[in-house]
């Protein structure tokens, strides 16, 4: 089977046109106009406007020529509310979409929920409500049957993880909850409803289901017990809470309420998967708390002796390999193939060698791993277009194209030449 190249976006960052077609608000359309919340103070509003300019995005792909697309569904645009039939129009867009890719020979790649929730369901508990899994499942029966018969791979959740820390635990994101380690039971809920909706999109016939997950490869800061100590805590809750239970195990003992976990949701969480989505940014060094009250078992340490993106995050090639490997020997034949669903960097600039030397650098790691026996089987950019970097606003560009936010023009990047030379040569 051949490699798959591919470029990812989600619908919140790049659509805009939020209050079209008949969709409803979600959590980030509700976070992202409270003050303060934004680095820049905006909004995903007008993002890329991609929900008019599809069509020239579409060209932007093909004239790369990746195999596959990934992007991802905005719920409050198939159900408004979060319940009910679908809303026709919201259906229209993603039809059209996947009939303009096809149409170009790519291969639609669809997450059902990268972070977009209802507002409607967050008025009701959200996630920390049991009955969200529930409710995504029917989501994901209706996108089924408007879509199954043409989307290649479906991606359930987009990082519950992050989701889970940044949205409930820390409030960086939406919906701005803080509830520190009372937010785990989103994970469980989230987890269900993948497996849920496996179950839904098995039912309907639809193709190959994956789940996508954020890894960090974790670094005790120090030889120290203590240190290591936590790094094995937060590694814990970063990579392993979120795939053990997918790949059969019971969660790792973090403290989740285990009235929360009821009989047989374990089987649904755990149900065969066709692929495990895979995003990889940079590695995470953490030491002890330096107060004993502190309420979190690990500290974070800045990783330093490294190049850094405009995030200010590390550039390490070597953690992709370092992961992918760990998956392998810790989940053995367990573990499904992979694909690599996001991986890039925040640089300024059309001409951006920066960007260039980052992919090259993961790619050529990526090919370590698989040399070594994991099986990967894609790998997408993350993204193909700047666009709304969630609490970031508009200030980091993560696209191997630029966008001119005021005029919305786009602009093929050095990297995005140096990307399709790059699949080209590899067929
Ligand atoms: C382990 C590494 C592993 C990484 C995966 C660390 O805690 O020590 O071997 O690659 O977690 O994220
Ligand atoms: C998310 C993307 C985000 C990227 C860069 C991932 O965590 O899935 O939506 O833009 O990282 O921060």
């Amino acid at each position: 089977m051949a490699f798959t190249w591919g470029v990812s976006t989600a619908a919140y960052q790049i659509e805009g046109g939020v209050t079209e077609g008949g969709r409803g608000p979600s959590i980030w359309d509700v976070f992202s106009h409270e003050p303060g919340r934004i680095a820049d103070g905006r909004t995903g509003d007008g993002a890329c406007d991609h929900w008019h300019r599809y069509r020239e995005d579409v060209d932007l792909m093909a004239g790369l020529g990746v195999d596959a697309y990934r992007f991802s569904i905005a719920w409050p645009r198939i159900q408004p509310d979060g319940t009910g039939p679908a809303n026709a129009a919201g259906v229209d867009f993603y039809d059209r979409l996947v009939d303009a890719l096809l149409a170009k020979g790519i291969d639609p790649v669809a997450t059902l929920f990268h972070w977009d929730l209802p507002q409607a369901l967050e008025d009701k508990g959200g996630w920390l409500s049991r009955d969200t899994a529930f409710r995504f499942a029917d989501y994901a029966g209706l996108v089924a049957d408007a879509l199954g018969d043409r989307v290649r791979l479906w991606i359930t959740l987009n990082e519950p993880f992050i989701h889970m820390t940044l949205g409930y635990a820390t409030g960086e994101h939406a919906p701005g909850q803080t509830l520190l380690f009372g937010a785990l039971p989103v994970a469980h809920h989230q987890l269900l409803g993948h497996g849920l909706a496996v179950a839904t999109l098995r039912a309907r016939g639809a193709g190959a289901v994956a789940v996508t997950n954020n890894y960090s490869p974790v670094w005790a800061a120090s030889d120290s017990e203590e240190d290591a100590a936590a790094a094995a805590a937060y590694h814990a809750l970063h990579n392993r809470f979120f795939t053990d239970p997918l790949l059969g195990r019971d969660y790792p003992d973090l403290g989740l309420d285990p009235s929360v976990v009821r009989d047989g949701d374990l089987d649904t969480i755990s149900a065969p998967l066709d692929a495990l989505g895979v995003n990889y940014y940079n590695p995470t060094s953490v030491r002890a708390p330096s107060t004993p009250d502190s309420p979190l078992p690990f500290e974070f340490v800045p990783l330093s002796g490294y190049p850094t993106t405009a995030f200010g995050w590390p550039v390490v090639p070597d953690g992709l390999r370092e992961l992918l490997v760990w998956l392998k020997e810790e989940y053995g034949e367990t573990l499904p193939p992979i694909h690599v669903t996001e991986s890039g960097c925040a640089y300024d600039g059309i001409d951006d060698p920066e960007r260039v030397a980052y992919l090259d650098g993961h790619i050529a790691a990526m090919r370590a791993a698989v040399a070594s026996g994991v099986d990967v089987r894609g790998y997408f950019v993350w993204s193909l277009l700047d666009n709304f970097e969630w609490a970031e606003g508009y200030t980091k560009r993560f696209g191997l194209v630029h966008v001119d936010y005021e005029t919305q023009v786009r602009t093929p990047k050095t990297s995005y030449a140096w990307y399709r030379d790059l699949i080209r040569a590899s067929r």
